[in-house]
């Protein structure tokens, strides 16, 4: 028996934003044709910001909004992917490095699918592992609740981190 932690971590992120009319779409880093985007302070990328919480909450540094406050003007329009890689500096400033990382992407419209080969390759390059270590997917709700009104898009993210 030993005190010696195990040299990896998972951590589990969420998030949503509303969608509305006049705001770019941007998800996982990728601009996305569509009639509405989602309203935030920053470009609101909700997936990205879910996998941000998922790779701060593996190593118990709080969340997105602890780093990047949404009150700071900073943060106005921020590209996400900036937040993203601020995000894998903190973790590399403890030693940490991502393993892999597992997304889904809740949306009744539009169609994701088409766009995940891209999104795979932009989070990747950001995270400095093979685009296979980046598994986006996505669902819709079955026309149920806040995302199957359209009214808004959620995401889940986890993340496996290690002491390389
Ligand atoms: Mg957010």
């Amino acid at each position: 028996m030993t005190n010696t932690p195990p040299p990896f971590r998972t951590g589990l992120g969420f998030d949503v934003h509303r969608l509305v009319e006049g705001r770019d779409l941007w998800l996982c880093g990728v601009k996305i044709p569509h009639n509405l985007g989602l309203l935030g302070h920053s470009d609101a990328d909700v997936a990205i910001h879910a996998l941000c919480d998922a790779l701060l909450g593996a190593v118990a540094l709080r969340d997105i909004g602890y780093h990047f406050p949404d009150t700071d003007p900073a943060y106005k329009g921020a590209d996400s992917k900036n937040l993203l890689r601020a995000t894998v500096s903190l973790l590399a400033e403890k030693g940490w490095a991502l393993g892999n990382a597992d997304i889904t992407i809740c949306a009744e419209k539009p169609k994701i699918n088409p766009h995940i080969p891209q999104m795979q390759s932009v989070l990747a390059e950001i995270l400095g592992v093979e685009p296979d270590r980046v598994s986006i997917k996505a669902t819709t709700t079955e026309k149920l609740g806040y995302t199957g009104r359209m009214e808004g898009i959620s995401a889940f993210a986890t993340a496996l981190v290690y002491h390389p």
